[in-house]
């Protein structure tokens, strides 16, 4: 038996056969980071290696002075032997699963992904190997998706109703990835789209890369009342309950998470309406890319991840749960975020 090519250490995921650290937890030499969630990718890595769509966020999120080398999707680079390449993994722009290729093994790391397509993120691409490392938020059976047109429909409904009701509509959507993909697929003809101070950034950054949007404005202390009527605001969860949401009462407040699928959850009661939108695989998305990869060993590295690996056991899979870091930004804090967003 071979060692693993990748192991799982207190740093993070590595290939020891070519010195690199897949979304490393603490500074390393040389990262290949997946996406740009927080969880993933961190400051302090002397080099950071990613997808092109990929580069302007990490700029923004760590700093513009790091240094960081891009490729596209399929495009294979080799560091001390070993052969890697990055493919969709329709989480945010930009998101990446890791193939690892070291004399005729192959093991594919997931990072977050979603198998559904949101037209903005890329579809997500079943890579085949041997070894598939995946996450699972929502590794559970009681999470599973509706197509995201119906949860528009519930969310454009929404939206129209408190604007006949004189109401803003507030809705808490995770500002890198989730408020991009609630702007894209909106109806924007219902009304004007504000934006809080940390998601419209990314916005730029979304359009820069070619993204559609319809247009969006940063909500600040020079608008009054009237700007706001009939408005929509996309906001990370952090911002509710603050002055920043309050100047725009009378409003009505939504959340855009796949927790809203788990009813009556105490944290959750604070918003109106919930929508049951995420950009993590629910549970047939998470068994289907599994099939997909063709793999007979999985490693799971956050979510569920014990009654995943154990599932995953039962049907005769090598699967095995490992402890990471990953799992604490995005989906988890979509809500009650833990931190103040920067900017
Ligand atoms: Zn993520
Ligand atoms: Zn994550």
């Amino acid at each position: 038996m071979p060692a693993n090519l990748i192991e799982f250490t207190d740093i993070g995921l590595y290939v020891p056969e070519a010195k690199v650290y897949l979304d490393p937890w603490r500074a390393v030499d040389k990262a290949i980071i997946t996406h740009g969630h927080s969880d993933h990718a961190r400051y302090g890595h002397k080099w950071y290696m990613t997808h092109k769509q990929n580069v302007a966020i990490l700029k923004h999120r760590l700093g513009v002075d790091i240094n960081v080398s891009s490729v596209e999707f399929g495009e294979v680079f080799t560091i001390n032997g070993v052969k890697f390449s990055l493919h969709p993994a329709g989480h945010v722009l930009g998101s990446s699963q890791v193939r690892v290729e070291h004399k005729g093994r192959v093991w594919v790391f997931s990072g977050d992904y979603k198998v559904a397509n949101d037209g903005i993120s890329g579809a997500f691409e079943p890579v085949k190997c041997h070894a598939f490392i995946t996450e699972s938020t929502f590794g559970m059976p009681v999470f599973n998706w509706k197509p995201q047109n119906e949860i528009f429909d519930d969310i454009n409904r929404w939206w129209n109703k408190n604007k006949e009701d004189g109401k803003v509509s507030l809705i808490s959507a995770y500002s890198l990835g989730k408020a991009q993909r609630v702007i894209a697929n909106v109806d924007s003809s219902i009304g004007p789209i504000f934006t809080h101070g940390a998601v419209e950034p990314i916005n730029e950054i979304y359009r820069a890369e070619g993204v559609k949007l319809p247009p969006t404005t940063k909500a600040t202390a020079e608008h009054n009342k009237k700007d706001f009527a009939g408005a929509l605001v996309v906001a990370p969860g952090s911002a509710f309950n603050t002055p920043w949401a309050n100047k725009f009462k009378p409003l009505s407040t939504g959340v855009a998470s796949g927790w809203m699928n788990l009813r009556g959850a105490k944290r959750w009661q604070a918003a109106d309406r919930g929508f049951v939108l995420s950009d993590h695989a629910d549970w047939t998305g998470l068994i289907g890319a599994i099939k997909g990869t063709g793999c007979e060993s999985v490693y799971v590295t956050h979510g569920y991840t014990s009654v995943f690996s154990k599932w995953l056991r039962e049907q005769g899979y090598d699967a095995h749960e490992v402890h990471t870091l990953y799992g604490d930004e995005n989906e988890a804090l979509e809500v009650i975020e833990a931190s103040p967003e920067k900017t």
